[in-house]
């Protein structure tokens, strides 16, 4: 094996919950993956300690096997500051103004970059996946959020805060459901997967349904579901579910065509938790967004293709860049 052919880039997708990891070679081939348990509740420090150990594990775990590690892509949530490599602020993780990239680059001695992981993921739909040859793509993530990447030429924009991409926050509904972000009517507040299910236990049991209400916070325990069985509820023609459902649609859609209108993308690729609900979600959310275009062109509304590997692939697209660049 020549040299060239055993390099690899080490790639870490670090989220609320857990950590995805994998050695990545530069045609995208993923030749080893790992999970970690991220321990957000240990603090900041504690799980950028963790990062720094699982980076290195990786790094030997590559020179174990024969390969050479080139570079690190780190990606994480929240607002960063990709240019200065800092981790600005990260509600689940609790990162405040944490200079990730230095951190790393100095403890393992090798070329490191740090992104945005929907940014990320983005990046890798738009390269490798389900975007893949559009030019202009935007990626759309609905899970316990709803955030976006837009990606021209092969690069996602980064915002001059390092907080482009939040069409969760966007103002669909006037007084609606309140936020997380302690608005009321934000579209993700609508239509992500976590308001979709929240919103439909709500009005199964009477409670308010915001943000800030504790899905079990009930006596007696309310019906908790999940999105995916709210829109298989809706499938199947269950009243509640199909009303909970259509609203979410059309918040989406609502979203979906302010994005067209500022972005004009060919390409959006819908992934996250409720992108899973396949043709009960596009066929309505095509037809939605459809009525709500005028003189704009309609965009092609397709799946992720890459699934929860985005991120990581993301990281190693980042590190690679970086590489190139240097
Ligand atoms: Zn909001």
């Amino acid at each position: 094996m020549s040299e060239r052919d055993g390099r690899v880039v080490v790639a870490l997708d670090v989220g609320g919950t857990g950590m995805k990891c994998a050695l990545i070679r530069p045609d995208g081939a993923v030749v080893h993956t790992e999970r970690h348990p991220t321990g957000a509740d240990r603090g900041a420090e504690a799980v950028v300690d963790t990062i720094l150990t699982v980076a290195d594990g990786l790094i030997d775990t590559a020179r174990t096997a024969g390969l050479t590690p080139t570079a690190l892509g780190i990606v994480v949530p929240g607002i960063v500051d990709q240019t200065r490599g800092v981790a600005v602020w990260s509600a689940n993780i609790g990162f405040r103004d944490v200079p990730l990239r230095d951190l790393a680059a100095d403890r393992l001695g090798l070329p490191t970059a740090l992104g945005h992981d929907v940014r990320a993921g983005g990046l890798a739909e738009a390269r490798l996946g389900a975007g893949r040859d559009c030019g202009h793509v935007l990626f759309v993530a609905i899970g316990t959020g709803i955030a976006a990447a837009h990606v021209v030429a092969a690069a996602a924009a980064t915002g001059a805060h390092g907080a482009a991409g939040e069409l969760g926050h966007i103002l669909v509904r006037p007084g609606g459901p309140r936020c997380g972000c302690g608005r009321s009517g934000c579209l993700e507040a609508i239509a992500s997967a976590s308001a979709v299910a929240r919103r439909y236990t709500a009005l199964a049991t009477g409670t308010t349904g915001n943000a800030d209400t504790t899905p079990d916070g009930g006596a007696a325990g309310p019906t908790v579901v999940t999105a995916a069985e709210v829109a298989g509820r809706a499938a199947a023609g269950e009243e509640l579910a199909t009303r909970v459902w259509r609203e979410a649609v059309e918040a989406l859609a609502d979203g979906l065509a302010t994005a067209q209108a500022l972005y004009d993308v060919q390409t959006i690729v819908l992934g996250g938790g409720l992108a899973q609900a396949g043709p009960g979600l596009f066929d309505p959310l095509r037809t939605a967004l459809r009525e709500r275009l005028t003189f704009h062109r309609e965009p092609r509304l397709v799946p992720a293709a890459l699934g929860d590997e985005a991120g990581c692939l993301g990281a190693a697209l980042l590190a690679l860049d970086q590489l190139e660049d240097s």
